[in-house]
């Protein structure tokens, strides 16, 4: 493929997003004339407003589009001209797209949160519950560890030896927990809550708490969902998934 591709509007695309803000409207204006409470004016506002935003948006800014990958040609979808770090479902990198030409994100990128995914072993998993951990971080996670003992699933992972959001030498290695709903395997059977885990996080002396376990979607027009362990630091996330030879499966 060649290093640079286009985006394309295309039909779909925008007969996606028109109805997608003409639904959010709309519902917005079904709860508005029907509210009797303040939260359902501000929940009615905020849709009325999205959907319209919708819109508008794309006209001031351009619209997004699809476009092949251009490392593998698997066809990406863009919100708008110039999204970051869209995630290909066909080969795993991450593409911006800039101006509607779509190229390889820089590997050197670090994010304010983490961002970049990588699979995990547990193809049976899906939806994310806690929110995110703040306050006391270690404390919370090794209270959680202790209580849930036995649903707990630690991720047997090789951890490249660097910090994993500045890639400096490591100081110090953290844990990280998060509570999440297992799909049943059978019908009629409940989801099952199960706390997923990482311990020998490694930090430099400045840096902690840059994993997290979440539901990603890929940017393909599907947008499939997966679950995933996110990094800050795109290169490190490479070479995570190179040590540790994990895929998301076809
Ligand atoms: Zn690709
Ligand atoms: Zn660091």
């Amino acid at each position: 493929m060649a290093t640079e591709t286009r985006l394309a509007t295309s039909t779909t695309y925008v007969l996606k997003r028109i109805g997608l803000a003409a639904a959010a409207v709309g519902l917005g204006g079904i709860i508005l004339l029907n509210a009797d409470a303040f939260l359902l004016y501000v929940v009615g506002g905020a849709l009325a407003i999205g959907g319209v935003a919708m819109v508008i948006m794309p006209v001031v800014v351009g619209f997004g589009g699809i476009g092949p990958c251009p490392i593998c040609g698997s066809i990406l979808e863009s919100n708008d001209p110039s999204q970051k770090n869209l995630l290909c479902k066909g080969c795993t990198s991450y593409i911006d797209a800039e101006n509607k030409n779509l190229r390889k994100s820089s590997e050197d990128r670090i994010t304010q949160v983490p961002v970049f995914a990588a699979p995990t072993p547990w193809s049976d998993l899906r939806l994310v519950l806690s929110p995110t951990i703040a306050l006391s971080t270690q404390d919370y996670v090794a209270n959680l560890l202790m209580s849930k003992k036995g649903s707990v699933r630690m991720l047997p992972a090789q951890w490249p030896k660097a910090c994993c959001v500045c890639g400096k030498a490591p100081k110090k290695v953290e844990k990280y927990a998060r509570t999440i709903m297992v799909p049943p395997s059978g019908i009629g059977v409940r989801d099952t809550e199960t706390v997923v885990a990482a311990e020998d996080v490694p930090y430099c002396e400045a840096h902690s708490g840059g994993i997290q376990f979440d539901t990603i979607h890929f940017s393909n027009p599907e947008n499939d969902a997966a679950f995933a362990i996110l990094f800050r630091s795109l290169s490190y996330r490479n070479e995570f998934m190179r040590l540790n030879g994990w895929s998301w499966g076809a």
